[in-house]
């Protein structure tokens, strides 16, 4: 019953928003599209900036194109111009000077501001005759006290992300509203001598300032300490997950005798740099254990990373289990089979392909032996995690460029066998401190070296005006021998679109630029047959250069080419073009990279600078997690996991290591976090991650 009387009483954090002051039905409905249905929804929905009003200064002190506040009466009305083009000039003045104030295109403010009038505006100041200037400033009407008794403060107003249906400033009346009434109602997770020890302020503090900051240093002082409950909460959500699946899984530990790690090196025609030597110590450490490996192995484009997939892959098979190599493409996937292979020629090992639409009756052959358990080693795309294939053996299961996967897929491949060690190849580095994040549950080995000899990849931006000469050297490399890949952000033209896409533009590169050379198109949406004939021939050295979209981004190896063309580099992301770059450079010939852009944009211009300076991977990830944020980096595929209200990755690496380190103490000491003083924390966590960790269980 929505009688009168209930809006008497006062509001608690589960009451309805409709009872919040001004609120009411209609507006209530409105909330819940914002996903606002209580008070303590309303008082969580927190302000994404600020404008700032400085304080007001007397008009005579105004400063040419600084931001100021003003108070001050009109003593003048005028409009200009015809209709659709009007301006309203309104002289203000104090006791100092007068300011001249101008809208345009705002008729309805000629009935409010009458001479007389007292108000306050914000806004640049910028100069007409001999007179200070505003142009549509912030204003508010403030009536007709004396003069003299008016100083306006300086002020942050909130801005909220708003819809169509509800205004930011709506928002903030009802926040304004609610939060007198409730903010002491707002508990601490945090133990008070842990806040303490990291400088942070009350929760009910930061929580009411960050709506209504008074001083610009408040905002960043209550922005800590809510980044810092966010982290710590998805830190102790992944720890807790991670604590679960240690105690309740197990594996086979894979012994690895010095017999077996001479008979592997022995595959390889080269050392192992360090890198990969250290990658493969902790590989091996885990294997011997009797739980089962989860770790994430991260290297640059040619570290290496196959070599040290492929050694655990030989000590699993040496202790006679099966194992899976996951590639995200059936390019990929055949590339690696092939060389594995190669690798193995003249061993007893069994490698089979298995890939989504294959001959039936040579797939069931497949099935049948990975069941009887002849085949030792599979490698394959995600065909192989449907239910019919069976995996009676399986040991060990190896994920290529981890985030073309889905975490649902893993799951599903995780449950064939009891359980099998996991080990992820990653070639897009990620910072140390998303990788925290974003592969919470497992532990991380880096290849920071390359094998030596590599020469580092000319890179070049390119704009139109110069092409020409570009594509010049393009042709010399072709003549020389080499290869080269011409990249397109689109296959098939797009009306809308001012991009060249591949399908067209391979006969543009026939007809003119690489008139006389084999030139082949390559794109996904192929039939598996064209396209492995086309990956034959051009590894063959038949076809010298590919029209190509980023199904060559990852991967492929054909070290003879030495020439990447980025068409439109701007509309790729830093991470991406730095593995389409990758794809060269890995032969004994210097190569070169060029990106083709003509945006003008200085975001787009840096970011694409950042690849000229450096190939360095993971410098490269942090720019690119700097200039566009986490959710680019790992791709949208963690779904929740990066995504914060307050907290920002690029920014809050300080606070993610100590929550990080904050959470890991918790539950050292307090596993199921069941103790009188974490009782808050346990709240929210179930509150914001629910069933999904195992919290519930421990408890
Ligand atoms: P990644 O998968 O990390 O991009 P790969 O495993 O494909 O790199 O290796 C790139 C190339 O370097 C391959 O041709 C591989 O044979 C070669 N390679 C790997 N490790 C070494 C090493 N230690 N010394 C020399 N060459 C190596
Ligand atoms: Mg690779």
């Amino acid at each position: 019953m929505n009688t009168g009387r209930l809006e008497v009483t006062s509001l608690q954090l589960d009451t309805p928003v409709q009872f919040v002051r001004g609120v009411g039905p209609v507006l209530a409905d409105k909330l819940q599209t914002l996903g606002i249905a209580t008070v303590g929804d309303l008082i969580h929905y927190f302000p994404f900036r600020y404008e700032h009003r400085p304080q007001s200064q007397a008009i005579g002190t105004l400063r040419l194109d600084e931001t100021a506040t003003i108070v001050g009466q009109i003593s003048r009305v005028r409009t200009r111009g015809s209709f659709g083009k009007q301006v309203l000039i309104a002289n203000v003045q104090d006791a100092t000077g007068t300011c001249m104030i101008r809208w345009f295109n705002s008729p309805y403010l000629h009935d409010k501001l009458g001479p007389g009038v007292l108000i306050a505006a914000t806004g640049k100041v910028s100069q007409y005759r001999d007179l200070g200037c505003m142009t549509n400033p912030k204003y508010r009407i403030i009536g007709n006290e004396p003069l003299s008794l008016v100083v306006d403060a300086e002020q942050f107003d909130p801005v909220y992300p708003a819809n169509a249906s509800i205004s930011s400033r709506q928002i903030a009346r009802f926040i304004a509203a609610a939060l007198p009434e409730v903010v002491d109602q707002l508990a601490d997770p945090l133990p008070d001598e842990l806040r303490r020890a990291r400088s942070l302020a009350p929760r009910r503090t930061a929580v009411a300032r960050y709506h209504l900051p008074t001083r610009v240093d408040d905002i960043e002082i209550a922005r800590r300490r809510l980044a810092y409950d966010e982290l710590l909460l998805m830190q102790l959500a992944v720890q807790l997950k991670r604590a679960h699946v240690r105690r309740s899984q197990q594996a086979s530990p894979i012994r690895i005798s010095e017999e077996i790690d001479r008979r592997i090196r022995a595959r390889f025609g080269f050392q192992l740099t360090p890198g990969q030597e250290s990658a493969v110590a902790e590989i091996a450490a885990d294997l011997g254990r009797a739980r089962p490996m989860r770790r994430l192995l991260q290297a640059d484009v040619g570290a290496g990373k196959t070599a040290v997939a492929l050694y655990a892959a030989l000590a699993v098979i040496a202790n006679r289990r099966q194992v899976v190599f996951l590639a995200p493409t059936e390019i990929l996937a055949e590339q690696h089979h092939h060389k594995i292979c190669e690798c193995l020629a003249g061993s007893r090992v069994r490698v089979d392909l298995l890939l989504g639409n294959m001959p039936r009756k040579a797939r069931d052959t497949i099935l049948r032996s990975l069941a009887d358990g002849k085949t030792n080693l599979v490698v394959g795309t995600h065909a192989l995690l449907e239910e019919s294939v069976e995996i009676p053996w399986l040991g060990l299961v190896i994920v290529d460029e981890q985030h073309r996967f889905g975490v649902r897929q893993r799951a599903k491949l995780r449950a064939k066998a009891r359980d099998p060690h996991y080990l992820v190849l990653t070639a897009t580095p990620i910072p140390r401190t998303l990788a925290m994040t974003v592969f919470g549950d497992l532990d991380v080995s880096t290849i920071y070296d390359l094998p030596p000899g590599r020469q580092p990849v000319e890179t070049r931006l390119i704009r139109s005006a110069e092409s020409s000469q570009a594509w010049e050297r393009v042709r010399r490399e072709l003549r020389a021998g080499r290869q080269a890949f011409v990249v397109y952000p689109l296959v098939e033209r797009v009306e809308s679109l001012p991009l060249k896409a591949a399908a067209e533009e391979v006969e543009v590169l026939r007809r003119d630029r690489l008139a006389g050379f084999e030139v082949e198109l390559l794109h996904g949406q192929m039939p598996r047959e064209q396209k492995e004939s086309v990956m034959a021939r051009f590894t063959a050295g038949e076809v010298q250069a590919l029209a190509a979209t980023t199904v060559v981004e990852v991967g492929i190896d054909v070290p003879n080419a030495t020439v990447m063309v980025v068409h439109h580099a701007e509309r790729f992301g830093l991470s991406q073009l730095h593995q389409l770059r990758g794809r060269v450079g890995r032969g004994a010939h210097p190569s070169l990279c060029l990106l083709l852009s003509d945006a003008d944009n200085e975001t787009a211009l840096a970011r694409l600078s950042v690849l000229c300076r450096t190939t360095d991977g993971f410098v490269i990830a942090e720019e690119d997690l700097r200039l566009r944020g986490p959710g680019e980096v790992v791709g949208q595929r963690q779904h929740g996991m990066v995504e914060f209200t307050v907290a920002d990755l690029a920014r809050d690496m300080d606070l993610l290591e100590m929550s990080r380190a904050d959470a890991t103490a918790l539950i050292a000491e307090d596993e199921s976090l069941s103790a009188p003083k974490h009782r808050i924390l346990r709240i929210m966590l179930v509150e914001r991650f629910g069933d999904s960790i195992a919290l519930v269980d421990v408890a």
